[in-house]
């Protein structure tokens, strides 16, 4: 799935089961806190090699490693390794025949005798395995027999010991060296550098690669097989870009802007770039977005740019790229020491793809992203009663929305209190004085007090160790005798439990004919009034001028008055937020005046987003007729695109199926003619079902006319499609054009019991992303035959390395509501 049709799903309050598993599929890796306390150690692993011979016909390898240890305790009498399903063949200790005991989650060594502390040891494990997670196979079969063969890892959170028999807690650092023997042809990525090649007698070729910084065991990666890879160099290191055979075309395109983030990061934090080499390596069935290894980032496949497509994007993948670059720093120089303190990656790698936005295209763009940030973390309630740092054990993603999140937009708050050069400062202490170290987030908080003298343990208070955030009510009156306004504000959340009253300096802005004027108070209270100089009545008011501050607000406003705003606000947020209150203003025309005006001409494109956003929900044909307007005066495909969606809620207007069918064939973005074909789906247009079978049959880049024309079909509810839609769902068809067939097909023909029992035929598929699209599908279709597969789904483990599993139940939860009479629910993925 493109990425743009990631960052709509950021802005549509509604998912499509297509564009939901996209969400899901570029989320960045998260950890998961099955230990959410680091464990005490008994030993420092000191380094590790490792060597893997791969027998992809197989999908198995052997594996020998060798653990330089240290004793960290007196009178120990084992050592520990986790190790799970993999067979262990022989271990020696200090070069010695040793014996050992193999658990269902350890290999247990005895030492010759108690340790004394400092005591050394060398533990060498040969063993073998053919895992279910942390090494994946992914190659041709008989669907496919053209795929490229892949073999790749990932780590994160306790996965390494699937693959090897090692330390896997973050808690610990080690060096390290892998070594892989692979088929002559194939090319392989690990971590650190590449310190030579071998062509061995049997036609194989070992490559071994050295990490000679330390590393916690679950950045460990080795990527392997039919890659091509494009080298620069930066600042005298490697920078690798790695994509599978075939999709060399996309380098530049996906790339192009990697060295310029090295040289942000590196440069606005003062500390340079610290790996020998960065690689980027696309692996296709990826089971997370991205996954940061030291030195050597893995990402989706996904979020590679057709170079047709590339000018329809705005950014490209640079916030998937940026995310995985930043915790270069913030996750891998310096590393949380558990689970708990995630959001010292996450939050810092959140933080850091807005903040590249902002070096790049400007702080209007980061301001837009944190606001559209702010929105969604509002609207996935089950995060607010929870703080940020939370010891927690289990599949944790359901909270991720408060490490990355919340955790991002609590380092906009912290910069905003420290000042631009405090902050860097303090950011950069943090990074010296912790490098190659495990971090909680009082090391954080130190660092900062150290280098800037100024206390925030209230801030770090509220914001990390206690949850929610404010929930302002917000209004006011003029005063005409005293020149003065009197503004009200309450903060309406429920105290209770980990939620308080939020202390915050607030910035006021209020301008009248004579001009601004900010004013900050400080809000503390459940109920505070202020009084605030004015020399006539003002003409807007503004409370948290600039959207500074993680909150929800309700300004009680005259629609007047955000009329002015959305023309005059002089900050994207207010600006948006006044194309929001507009939207939702009943029977004004004035309103719809001031968003047909804003979605044509605001200087931002991202407001005239939120503008269109606006006019399709108002409906009735001033808006109608603002959106055609703006699908003309935009120039912007990322915008054009939006509004040609937005066409899609006219639904009475027989008129748009002539200008839809000529925007699907004649726009010059293939982005927009896609959202025109989708729409005339959406609209029923009565030529529609015509256009979209014939544009089925056509060809476009990555398909993506198909796909939607695909989409459209299920919009349209025509069950005359269902033949074609269940031949396009059918395997051996591209996996994207299938994933459109199969969530279009699943809202046709309710009653059709071969179209239930094919989607579930597709569930028992090795593909990761066609299981997602019909867990899906089978959800939104309200067939109760589906329960029984999706639980045994869930039963076999098969989807828990994407930590998704709760989604699959709550799929499952709706069906079992909707058999039972009741409204289902279909909860919406998270969206970071
Ligand atoms: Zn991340």
């Amino acid at each position: 799935m493109p990425r743009s049709t990631w960052q709509r799903a950021a802005l549509c309050a509604v998912l499509s089961a297509a564009v939901a598993i996209a969400a899901i599929l570029l989320i960045p890796a998260k950890g998961r806190a099955d230990e959410p306390y680091a464990r005490s150690r008994d030993y420092d692993l000191q380094h590790v090699k490792t060597h893997l011979w791969i027998d992809f016909d197989h999908k198995s390898f052997r594996g020998e490693v060798t653990h330089s240890i240290a004793m960290l305790q007196e009178n120990v009498s084992r050592v520990q390794f986790d190790s799970v399903d993999l067979k262990i063949s022989a271990l020696t200790l200090d070069g010695k025949d040793a014996k050992y005991t193999v658990t269902a989650s350890d290999v247990v060594v005895p030492l010759n005798s108690p340790s004394k502390k400092g005591d050394t040891h060398e533990i060498f494990i040969r063993y073998e395995g053919s895992p279910k997670k942390g090494l994946y196979f992914v190659g041709p079969d008989k669907n496919y027999p053209n795929r490229p063969k892949e073999v790749w890892t990932q780590g994160e959170a306790e996965d390494t010991r699937y693959y090897i028999p090692i330390y896997d807690y973050p808690n610990d650092r080690t060096t390290s060296e892998m070594i892989m023997t692979v088929p002559s042809s194939w090319l392989t990525i690990s971590n650190g550098q590449l310190v030579g090649t071998k062509d061995e007698s049997d036609g194989t070729k070992t490559w071994t690669w050295k990490q000679d910084q330390t590393l916690s065991t679950y950045l460990i990666t080795a990527v392997a097989g039919e890659f091509v890879e494009k080298t620069e160099t930066w600042r005298g290191i490697p920078v690798r870009y790695v994509v599978p055979k075939g999709k060399e075309d996309t380098i530049d395109a996906t790339f192009e802007r990697t060295k310029g983030m090295l040289d942000a990061f590196s440069d606005k934090l003062d500390v340079k770039y610290p790996w020998a080499q960065y690689a980027q390596s696309s692996v296709d069935d990826f089971v997370e977005g991205g996954m940061e290894n030291t030195s050597a980032t893995t990402l989706t496949t996904r979020g590679l740019l057709n170079p047709a497509l590339a000018p329809d994007e705005k950014r490209g993948s640079d916030d998937l790229d940026s995310h995985e670059l930043a915790h270069q720093w913030f996750g891998d120089l310096v590393t949380c020491k558990d689970w708990s303190n995630i959001w010292l990656n996450e939050g810092f790698a959140t933080y850091f793809e807005h903040f590249w936005a902002e070096q790049h295209y400007g702080a209007d763009e980061s301001d837009y992203e944190f606001w559209r940030d702010q929105t969604q973390w509002f609207r996935q309630a089950r995060l607010y009663t929870h703080p940020i740092v939370e010891r927690k054990s289990g599949d944790s993603i359901e909270f991720a929305g408060n490490e990355y999140t919340k955790g991002g937009w609590v380092l906009r708050m912290l910069r905003a209190k420290l000042g631009d050069d405090y902050f860097w400062a303090g950011l950069h202490h943090y990074l010296e004085v912790n490098r190659g170290q495990n971090v909680v987030t009082a090391d954080l908080q130190k660092a900062i007090e150290q280098q800037t003298n100024i206390n925030v343990d209230q801030f770090f208070h509220q914001w990390i160790w206690r949850a929610g955030a404010p929930k302002y009510e917000v209004s006011y009156a003029y005063d005409p005798a005293a020149k003065q306004i009197k503004l009200d504000v309450k903060q309406t959340q429920k105290v209770e439990g980990m939620v308080g009253l939020f202390d915050m300096p607030v910035d006021v802005e209020v301008t009248t004919a004579s001009g601004h004027k900010t004013t900050t108070i400080d809000v503390s209270q459940a109920e505070q009034s202020f009084t605030i100089p004015a020399d006539s009545a003002p003409l807007i008011v503004l409370f948290d001028k600039g959207d500074k501050i993680l909150k929800s607000m309700e300004f009680k406003k005259e629609p007047t008055q955000y009329v002015y705003q959305l023309k005059n606000a002089s900050d994207v947020p207010d600006r948006a937020d006044a194309a929001v209150a507009l939207g939702l203003a009943k029977d004004y025309p004035d309103g719809i005046a001031a968003l047909a005006n804003a979605a044509s001409h605001d200087p931002f494109w991202g407001v005239r987003v939120q503008a269109l956003h606006s006019l399709g929900k108002a409906s009735g044909p001033a808006a109608e007729k603002a959106i055609l307007t703006a699908v003309d005066s935009n120039p912007e495909p990322w915008v054009r695109s939006v509004a040609v969606e937005e066409l899609g809620e006219f639904k009475d207007d027989a008129s748009l199926g002539p200008k839809l069918t000529d925007l699907a064939a004649n726009d010059k973005a293939y982005s927009v003619r896609a959202a025109a074909l989708t729409a005339l789906g959406e609209v029923r247009a009565p030529n529609a079902y015509d256009v979209l079978t014939a544009a089925v049959k056509g060809t476009s880049p990555d398909d993506t006319l198909r796909n939607a024309a695909l989409e459209g079909l299920g919009e349209l509810g025509d069950d005359r499609a269902v033949p074609m839609l269940l031949e396009w769902s059918a395997a051996g068809k591209d996996i994207d054009t299938r994933s459109a067939a199969i969530g279009a097909v699943a809202g046709l023909d309710l009653k059709n019991k071969t179209i239930t029992q094919t989607l579930i035929s597709y569930l028992k598929e090795p593909y990761t992303d066609i299981k997602f699209t019909t867990v899906f599908a089978l959800g939104r279709r309200g067939d109760p035959d589906a329960i029984q597969p999706l639980e045994d789904l869930v039963k076999s483990g098969d989807l828990s390395a994407t930590g998704t599993g709760s989604f699959v139940e709550a799929q499952i939860r709706a069906l079992k509501a909707k058999a039972s009479g009741e409204q289902p629910k279909q909860p919406a993925p998270p969206q970071n």
